[in-house]
C-alpha cells in the first residue's frame, strides 16, 4: 500500500506505541497533543500541539493536511475530543478508528464502590477518610472543598486549583510500583484510593495495593464516547488501517 496521512489523537502511551507502528509500516503521521503537559513524552514522527479550537478548527486541519483516517487515541476520559473528532470525521467522510485499553475489572478480593462522575465520587468518599486521589488535575476541587477528608492528590502538572492546608499534592509520573504504591499509603495513612477507570497496566499498582492494605477504592466509570469501530491493541488497529485504506 502506497504511504497514506494519518492523524493520530493522542496523549496517551497507547498513541505513542500506534505511531511507531504506523511510521515502520511506512505510513505518514503526525500526532496531535493538547498541550497541557508541560514537559510530554513525545511520540515517534510528526507531532502538532495544541487544541483545534473545535470541531471547525479539526475539519480545516484534516483538509489542509490531505488527512485521510483518523485515529482517536486519546485517553478514555478524554470525551470531548473524542466527541468532536467523531462528529468532524462523519460529515467530512473520513473514516476515524478508535484505539482504546479495555477497563480494569473489579476482582473477587476487591471492595470497588462505582460511580459515574467525579462528583459523585466526591460524595462517596466517608467523613474523615484520607484518601489517595489518582483522577488528575482538573476536577481535584471537588475533594479539596470537603473539609471533613485529607489525603495525597498525585497528578502530572499542578492542580488547577490551589489545594487546601489539609491535602498534598504529589507530582509524579507512572508508572509505579505495587511495593511503592503500598509504601505510599501506609505512610500517609490511606483509607481510600479513588481513580478513574483508566485501564491499561501503568497505574494498575494502586489497584493491586489496595487489594493488599484492603483498602477500599472509589472507582469512576468511563464517560460514554461516541459510535466509532473501536481497537483494543495496536496490532487490531494496523489490520483495521490495512482494511480502511486499501484501494
Ligand atoms: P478533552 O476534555 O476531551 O478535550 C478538551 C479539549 O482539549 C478539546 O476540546 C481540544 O481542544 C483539546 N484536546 C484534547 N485532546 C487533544 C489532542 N489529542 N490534540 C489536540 N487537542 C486536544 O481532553 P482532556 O481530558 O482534557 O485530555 C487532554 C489530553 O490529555 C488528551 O489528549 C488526552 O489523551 C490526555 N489525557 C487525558 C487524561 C484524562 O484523564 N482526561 C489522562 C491522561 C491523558 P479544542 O476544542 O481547542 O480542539
Amino acid at each position: 500500500m502506497p504511504p497514506r496521512r494519518i492523524l493520530i489523537l493522542g496523549g496517551t502511551g497507547e498513541a505513542r506505541d500506534l505511531a511507531q507502528a504506523l511510521l515502520a509500516a511506512g505510513h505518514s503521521i503526525v500526532t496531535s497533543l493538547a498541550g497541557v503537559t508541560e514537559k510530554p513524552v513525545l511520540p515517534a514522527g510528526q507531532v502538532r500541539i495544541g487544541g483545534f479550537s473545535g470541531a471547525g478548527g479539526l475539519a480545516a486541519y484534516i483538509s489542509a493536511e490531505n488527512i485521510e483516517l483518523v485515529i482517536d487515541a486519546t485517553h478514555p476520559f478524554a470525551a470531548q475530543m473524542s466527541r468532536q473528532a467523531s462528529e468532524t470525521c462523519r460529515p467530512a467522510g473520513v473514516p476515524i478508528l478508535r484505539l482504546e485499553r479495555p477497563p480494569w475489572e473489579a476482582r473477587s478480593d476487591d471492595r470497588w464502590t462505582t460511580v459515574a462522575s467525579i462528583a459523585e465520587a466526591a460524595n462517596a468518599v466517608p467523613a474523615g477518610a484520607r484518601v489517595l486521589l489518582t483522577i488528575g488535575r482538573k476536577e481535584a476541587a471537588l475533594f479539596f472543598a470537603r473539609g471533613d477528608i485529607s489525603g495525597i492528590a498525585r497528578m502530572i502538572e499542578p492542580p488547577a486549583d490551589q489545594q487546601p492546608a489539609h491535602w498534598c499534592v504529589l507530582r509524579e509520573r507512572p508508572p509505579f510500583s505495587v511495593a511503592a504504591e503500598v509504601e505510599l499509603m501506609t505512610t500517609h495513612g490511606i483509607t481510600h484510593l479513588v481513580t478513574k477507570n483508566a485501564g491499561g497496566d501503568a497505574t494498575a499498582s494502586k489497584l493491586e495495593a489496595a487489594r493488599v492494605r484492603g483498602i477500599p477504592v472509589v472507582m469512576v466509570s468511563r464517560p460514554v464516547k461516541p459510535d466509532v469501530p473501536v481497537f483494543t491493541s495496536t496490532d487490531a488497529v494496523l489490520r483495521a488501517v490495512e482494511r480502511v485504506l486499501s484501494p
